[in-house]
């Protein structure tokens, strides 16, 4: 058996998204920027993708920007907010503590060129309160960035308002929406967004091929110089079936938007109720407010890595927390952000269900994970000395 759970590290492409992409790669050859027919084909296909994902946000075709990826908008957004915020005196960006590395490690390179950082905390619910962005928000502010949905612990932020706030500040507000997109509604307008980024291969698209929204009037700086591509703002030949494939996994994942929403919830709520009968466990993040396939858990005393790899052994693909830090032995920047101590950080299990997952392989799942546990517990020293009262339970 193999189930795949790790669907906030990537998810798998369905067979339509595929079939577009293939169509592309055969017979829409030409480079959109060529005058000749096979060039102008590809610019129609390059049109209504912009076109169509421009309509999944409530946006205009022309506020679209396609990147190579979750990455690029976030650097993008968040260095050209910056730059033309410096160009008018305003030096202070506005982030939280548990941002994507995409943001926090820019915002980061920014400091050391002289711009000033505050990170809001998010509590231990895993949610950005908006009065706190309202009080940190200053005359040299030049950006404020929360994103959507966190990608470890999956709590939804509040996003509109959060926008609100900045409109009424005119502060431009960017959000990572790359977590929510396509599995939670989005609107632009009505949440008040002036920069969001897109990831096609976190909603059912190919890896390497993102976008970014920027609302008409908001300056967008280019990050690669050379052609014309995107406006002048992004240069680069366009990878036509990548955007293609992201329209269409995009619109996809739209139209089963509140079906799958309804159902992915309903598995996600009950890997929770059975994994919550181990002793000495803790959901991370808000029970309500998060994406409908997430489930973050820590148990005391067991180390996250281990877990991963019996789980592996039983054929489930699952997560110690984000795709980046796995493979480092660094605790959870979004776990620490909790106030959870070292230790608990380190041991996290992060399951990213999607439609495609059953009750079946839920049950199953709990069965091997209570069974891991009981195990690592068993031959864990840390775990003795918990249940002699030589080391205190923090769970
Ligand atoms: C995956 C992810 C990114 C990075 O997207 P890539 O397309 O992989 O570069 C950025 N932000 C969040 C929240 C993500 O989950």
């Amino acid at each position: 058996m193999q189930i795949y759970a790790d669907n906030a590290a990537t998810t798998r492409m369905p067979g339509a998204v595929i079939d577009v992409m293939k169509e592309c790669m055969e017979n829409i050859y030409g480079n959109p920027s060529s005058l000749h027919s096979p060039g102008q084909r590809a610019a129609e296909v390059l049109a209504q993708a912009r076109e169509s994902v421009a309509l999944m946000i409530g946006a205009e075709p022309k506020e679209i920007f396609f990147t190579s990826g979750g990455s690029e908008s976030d650097n993008q957004a968040i260095r050209s907010a910056a730059l033309a915020g410096k160009r008018k005196g305003k030096t202070h960006l506005i982030s939280t503590a548990f941002e994507h590395h995409a943001v926090l490690h820019t915002l980061r390179k920014l400091e050391g060129e002289g711009f000033e950082v505050t990170l809001l905390p998010v509590y231990e619910n895993g949610i950005v309160r908006a009065e706190d962005v309202r009080n940190a928000l200053r005359e040299d502010t030049a950006l404020v960035s929360v994103m959507t949905a966190n990608n470890e612990i999956g709590t939804i932020q509040p996003v509109k308002e959060i926008g609100a706030a900045c409109r009424e500040a005119g502060v431009v507000f960017h959000t990572d929406a790359v977590q929510a997109a396509g599995h939670i509604g989005l609107d632009v307008k009505e949440m008040n967004i002036d920069m969001l980024s897109l990831s096609a291969h976190k909603f059912g698209g190919p890896k390497g091929t993102g976008a970014l929204y920027v609302r008409k009037g908001v300056p967008l700086l280019p990050l690669i110089e050379g052609g014309a591509q995107e406006r002048g703002r992004r240069a680069g030949t366009e990878n036509i079936p990548g955007i293609a494939g992201m329209a269409k996994a995009f619109s996809l994942s739209m139209e089963r938007l509140e079906e799958n929403r309804a159902y992915v919830s309903g598995l996600r709520d009950a890997l929770i109720e059975k994994l919550s009968e181990i002793p000495h466990a803790r959901v991370n993040g808000d029970r309500e407010r998060r994406l409908p396939g997430n489930v973050n858990f820590c148990f005391e005393g067991v180390e996250g890595e281990s877990l991963l790899l019996l789980l592996d052994a039983d054929g489930i693909a699952a997560s110690s927390g984000s795709a980046c830090t796995s493979g480092s032995l660094d605790p959870s920047h979004v776990l620490l952000a909790l106030g959870l101590p070292h230790e608990v950080a380190h041991g996290s299990l992060r399951l990213t269900l999607s439609a495609e997952n059953t009750m079946e392989e839920v049950e199953y799942m709990a069965a091997k994970i209570k069974h891991a546990v009981r195990y690592l517990r068993e031959i864990s020293p840390v775990w003795e000395e918990l249940e002699k009262g030589e080391r205190k339970h923090v769970i």
